[in-house]
């Protein structure tokens, strides 16, 4: 990428480099002398085979990237309730946490995970074919890969839908990138590019597999459990580390030893029969004018002295006006390698602190710089610039830099009054179909958002000025994590925080709503008004509000009556402040093993009136792995309890009407699988209990047999893989008038409509007779599931079984999931 690839490579991802010292120098050095190229592309994050980026990137030195088409948007969630958007924020960051252990870029296209695809023709059409075609021969055009290799086959038998599409738009991209016909609009910033070929990837995740990939007759076998002494670890060891990374999947994984065989077949291009960069030059002789510069980068990395790198700096010097004069794109990425490079002999330490993590639009931070020459050739700071996309402010401070003595700089900078907020540059503009609609043909591909400000530092080894960047930062210490930086972002004055995405009116009743206004700047003052569509009313109109302290917050409640008719509509919150109107809340996503991100959702909410009757409204929840049920059956007028380990184990439940597990609560908690028989107990007593769905791993009518759910019910139930993936697919009541859909509320196949994502997944595969199957649906062209919705009476009480979706078509405001919930709460139905 022109930008990203460049910031991504100086600024690391988060925490410290993973290598320090002689290792980092030396491979530094031997990077220098290797021109080669690797690509990966597959669908999702967890798709990429970890251990091959890791031999590529940090065994053989070649840049390497994996291309992901999607964030993993559609995914679960493993470690909190972000869905969605919020997901696909969080599995970026765990990308390229993964990224920073492996060795490899990162890049992704527009496309968006919108959960389970049966077929290759559904992903390209909900997708785009064209449009997302076009980002992976962008990204190609960038990179300029020596080899593609693709992690599926394009064929059925890669299962997902996604992945089928990742190595059908693959294969055609490998030939397109070159053809200056195809996007041509992209020939303003790059040239065409042919890879020399593309290669599959063959899995061999079993005996039989492996046996298939072993007799295939031309293949190259990728030994990734070479142990590598400079790292101290094998690349499957490395893989272990970075796959792990992938914390809200659940991916932790095993550093593992010892041989490890990874097959790559040649699909189109040059045949490769001993390594994927077979017939490929990777030294200096493949760009003209190369062969000097790669006889004085050779000698600089022979005549490396761990005891003194600075030794190694002349040589690199005289390298660098050839690599200079060269033109051509890698010579280009080159001389920033070589740049850093000089960095790293010289101990050279440069740093852009900000005075703040946080800056509003209009308002000035303090920037202090620092340069350190840690080592004993003279190094001089010649100057530096501060530099948005904004524009630039430069400064000149012609300052040599002794041995170990730090010099600093105080600059400031002033944002523009109508500077953009730090929001995730795919997230900038809404979408509404399943691709991120982004303006600027240079973001694409992109896995982050360039840093809002960075500095660049001037430096004179000898008679040669370098230029090296680095993200402006905070800095701060944390008394139990040590020394951290965040990056700085631009935040309004003050945000404008609404409790629900959606606003749920059971009833005709007026409701409150309490939004709170949180201050960024000290003394933000104003008026805070919503709009509604028409027919329903605010009181107060607006409000005033005045916040003294930055970080202050405060909550102003309206009251909403809805109109009494069902209807639908869009609430938004604006603040007025100095003349400005600011409509957008802000959300902090922090988790140990990312950066803090922030998100700046719009300041509106769903408005959804339908009548929704309830007999049940005291709820204990469990929660599970995490979701936003909760919330939403506070919308319908519940209180809602969440049991805690303690509660499952002592506290009296029959006070509650109702008891709900959370998704895969039966996965997650112990304590849930130890007090299953007092719920039994509590359900025979005369309480209703719903269980949302569990990940199937084998149960009492056979397969692999796992305690997990081998009681989830008062009788033997067998949770399966089933799913539903098509969010419009029919669904059939089996019983007619079964209490379930009739009451209290009358359900029809309306309640059906507006579902997002999918119907539901891991339904019941097998039950007891003792088990009323009561909804039937099923994906186009696949044999009926009956084992999303499973009733039974038991004793005094009731107990459903429900793999509906309802953790994603509650929050999401559908009606009709509201109603059938309502049902199933007030499923006992006597009080
Ligand atoms: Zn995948």
């Amino acid at each position: 990428m022109p930008v990203a690839a460049h910031l991504g490579f100086l600024v690391p991802a988060y925490g410290q480099r993973n290598l320090s010292g002689t290792p980092e120098i030396e491979l530094a050095l031997h990077k220098l002398n290797v021109l080669g190229s690797v690509l990966m592309i597959a669908a999702h994050p967890d798709d990429e085979n970890t251990a091959l980026l890791a031999y590529y990137a940090r065994g053989r030195s070649m840049r390497t990237g994996y291309l992901s088409l999607t964030r993993g948007e559609g995914g679960q969630n493993l470690i909190g309730p972000e869905q969605g958007d919020l997901l696909g924020v969080i599995r970026t960051q765990e990308l390229l946490a993964a990224r920073h252990i492996d060795g490899a870029e990162q890049f992704f296209t527009r496309a968006i995970d919108f959960g389970y695809s049966k077929s290759a023709d559904e992903t390209l059409g909900k997708w785009g074919r064209d449009k997302v075609l076009s980002d992976v021969v962008w990204v190609i055009r960038n990179f300029r890969p020596d080899v593609v290799i693709l992690r599926f086959s394009g064929t059925p038998r890669d299962g997902h839908g996604h992945h089928q599409a990742s190595a059908i738009l693959g294969k055609e991209a490998f030939s397109a990138a070159a053809d200056k016909d195809r996007f041509p609009e992209q020939l303003r910033y790059v040239r065409p590019w042919q890879a020399k070929r593309l290669l599959f990837n063959i899995f061999s995740f079993s005996a039989e597999q492996e046996k298939e990939a072993r007799e295939m007759p031309r293949r190259v076998d990728v030994d990734t459990g070479e142990f590598n002494p400079v790292l101290g670890k094998s690349y499957t060891e490395i893989a272990g580390i970075s796959r792990s990374q992938h914390r809200s999947q659940g991916m932790g994984a095993p550093e593992r030893r010892g041989p490890s065989h990874n097959y790559l077949v040649t699909i189109a291009g040059l045949p490769a029969d001993h390594d994927a960069l077979d017939d490929v030059d990777t030294a200096w002789t493949r760009v003209p004018g190369g062969e000097a510069v790669g006889r004085i980068l050779a000698e600089a990395e022979r005549t490396f002295v761990p005891e003194q790198p600075e030794k190694t700096i002349p040589l690199l010097l005289k390298a660098r006006p050839m690599i200079a004069a060269i033109d051509d794109p890698l010579a280009k990425r080159k001389l920033d390698e070589l740049d850093e490079a000089l960095a790293l002999c010289s101990g050279l330490w440069l740093d852009a602190i900000a005075d703040r993590y946080a800056a509003a639009p209009g308002s000035t931070v303090n920037v202090e710089l620092e340069a350190i020459n840690r080592s004993t050739f003279p190094v001089a700071w010649a100057g530096y610039s501060l530099i948005s996309a904004r524009g630039a402010s430069t400064g000149h401070n012609m300052d040599s830099l002794a041995a170990n003595q730090p010099k600093r700089v105080t600059d400031a900078w002033p944002f523009a009054a109508d500077q953009a907020y730090s929001q995730p540059y795919w997230l900038r503009k809404p979408h509404t179909g399943d691709t991120y609609e982004i303006e600027d043909q240079r973001l694409i591909g992109m896995a982050d958002t360039p840093p809002v400000l960075t500095a660049k530092f001037a430096l004179r080894f000898h008679d040669v000025t370098i230029t090296l960047q680095r993200a402006v930062r905070y800095r701060y210490v944390d008394p139990t994590e040590g020394e951290l930086t965040r990056s700085l972002v631009v935040v309004p004055q003050v945000a404008v925080n609404l409790p629900e995405a959606v606003e749920l009116f059971p009833s005709e009743k007026p409701k409150k709503i309490e939004i709170a206004v949180k201050a960024n700047v000290a003394g933000a003052a104003g008026e805070l008004r919503l709009d509604l569509p028409p027919g329903w009313r605010a009181e107060p109109v607006s409000q005033p509000f005045r916040v003294s302290d930055a970080g202050g917050e405060l909550t102003l409640a309206f009251s909403i009556t809805p109109p009494r008719a069902d209807a639908q509509g869009r609430l938004r919150a604006i603040a007025r402040v100095d003349g400005k109107e600011i409509s957008s809340g802000m959300t902090v996503i922090a988790f140990p093993h990312i950066p803090p991100q922030t998100i700046f959702p719009d300041a509106a909410a769903k408005l959804e009136r339908t009548d929704v009757m309830l007999t049940a409204r005291k709820i204990g929840y469990v929660m599970g792995a995490g979701d936003q049920v909760p919330e939403a059956l506070g919308q319908l007028g519940c209180e809602v309890t969440l049991l805690s380990a303690r509660e499952m184990a002592e506290s009296d439940l029959s006070g509650f009407d109702a008891i709900v597990t959370g998704v895969r609560a039966y996965n997650v908690r112990a304590d849930l699988r130890v007090n299953q028989q007092r719920l039994l107990d509590y359900v025979h007593n005369g309480g209703t209990l719903i269980v949302q769905y569990n990940v199937a791993e084998g149960g009492p009518f056979g397969g692999r047999r796992s305690g997990d759910l081998a009681h989830i019910g008062p009788y033997p139930l067998e949770v399966g893989r089933g799913r539903v993936s098509v969010e419009e697919a029919p669904v059939r009541f089996l019983v007619p008038d079964h209490p379930v859909m009739v009451s209290p509320n009358h359900v029809s196949e309306r309640d059906f409509e507006g579902w997002i994502q999918e119907r539901g997944l891991y339904f019941a595969s097998e039950w007891d007779a003792h088990y009323q199957a009561v909804l039937e649906t099923h994906d186009p062209g696949e044999k009926p599931l009956e084992g999303g919705m499973l009733y039974t009476r038991y004793g005094k009480g009731v107990y459903i079984f429900s793999a509906f979706s309802w953790f994603r078509e509650l929050p999401a405001g559908v009606p009709g999931a509201y109603r059938i919930f309502a049902n199933m709460l007030s499923a006992r139905g006597d009080r």
